[in-house]
């Protein structure tokens, strides 16, 4: 990069600086390394390429949002993950954080679009408002989607960071009165990581960034534009209550013995068996919990539109698609129910079979 504004420091140097030690930074690889679903034998060569490789400069745009990305980013409490985040990142430009304001604040997000074009990650908060012009979201008397064209237009790549800078978000709900949309639709063209969720995952962001690092690319992306090794496996198979949906314990009123043993959410309406991300094995708060070990069931938050397909939050998916299992267990549920006419409703056809036959033997 080159730029006396920028300084060329490695990620590794940073961390080190900063008073990480050498077994912490191996330790974050080897997060890393999992992270991104690789065997833990890619933690050296993540090792190597931070210890190779300058800090990439961001710049942080927000837009039609509630900050909670901003706040997962900084909230982020273990000094592994902390002290990554901002030193993976050289954060030249935060309205919300940074210590800048008015004409010094937008110099420095010129001087990175001017000075390091194609060479600068742009993060996108929250969604851009199209209907009338924009005239919804405007910062520094320009328009959110004329900030975006702009400054994604000219970035290496673009992460959009939260569901309302994916797909729209709770702004784009129906009836979607200001025309909000995700960075992708507001700038057709350029380079989108999508990474849904209200918020995100910081470990996410981070795992992104540290790929490009490793291998030089983005990581592969589902249809819709998000990391597979994130959102590529369905929240309802690496849920720890997976076991109660599996034996017929659901969880039938809040409060109710099933929910004080933890029991399945399927029947409060959890969107487990529709939703994908890596919620379970990660978590928020540096693995303290999310919304599903809290209790509650996952409401599909990293799904395109998941205002409006999703809800009414509370009801039970009638059909978990794509699943014969899970159906054909519905059914014979359905059925157990009507001849016993017990409350429990079995679900899972394998445990109902081998039930079956403990209770004949
Ligand atoms: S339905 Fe929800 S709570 Fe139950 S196992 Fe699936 S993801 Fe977990």
């Amino acid at each position: 990069m080159g730029n006396d504004h920028f300084p060329e420091v490695t990620v590794y140097e940073s961390m080190r600086d900063k008073g990480v030690s050498r077994r912490e930074f191996l330790t974050f690889c080897s997060i890393m390394a999992a992270t991104l679903a690789l065997p833990a034998s890619f933690a050296p060569r993540i090792a190597e390429a931070l210890e190779k490789k300058k800090k990439p400069t961001v710049v942080w745009l927000e837009f039609q949002d509630c900050a909670g990305n901003s706040e997962s980013f900084l909230r982020a409490s273990s000094p592994t993950v902390k002290d990554i985040v901002l030193d993976v990142l050289n954060v030249e430009y935060h309205e919300t954080i940074m210590a800048a304001a008015g004409h010094q604040a937008e110099k420095s997000l010129n001087d990175v679009v001017k000075n390091l074009k194609d060479q600068y990650i742009a993060v996108v908060e929250g969604s851009i408002p199209l209907k009338d012009g924009g005239v919804y979201c405007c910062v520094g008397g320009k328009t959110a989607a004329d900030i975006v064209k702009e400054v994604c237009g000219n970035a290496m790549a673009t992460l959009a960071v939260g569901t309302c800078a994916a797909y729209g978000g709770i702004p784009a709900a129906r009836p979607n009165p200001t025309g909000a949309v995700g960075v992708a639709d507001a700038v057709p063209g350029i380079t989108v990581v999508n990474l849904p969720g209200c918020p995100v995952n910081v470990e996410n962001i981070t795992a992104t960034v540290v790929h490009f690092l490793t291998f030089g690319s983005l990581p592969s992306l589902d249809k819709h534009g998000r990391p597979l090794f994130a959102y590529g496996k369905r929240i309802h198979d690496n849920c720890e209550r997976r076991a109660h949906f599996d034996a017929g314990q659901f969880v039938r009123q809040w409060g109710d013995e099933g929910h004080r043993k933890g029991w399945c959410l399927y029947e409060m309406g959890c969107k487990g068996p529709e939703t994908f991300k890596n919620c379970p094995r990660i978590k928020y708060n540096e693995g303290t919990s999310w919304p599903v070990g809290a209790g509650h069931g996952c409401i599909g938050c990293a799904e395109p539109a998941f205002w409006d397909k999703m809800t009414p939050f509370y009801r039970r998916l009638p059909h978990p698609p794509g699943f014969g299992v899970e159906k054909t267990a519905d059914k014979v549920g359905a059925g157990l129910a009507a001849v016993t006419g017990a409350a429990i409703v079995a679900h899972g056809i394998g445990r109902i079979v081998s039930g079956g036959k403990k209770e004949s033997e």
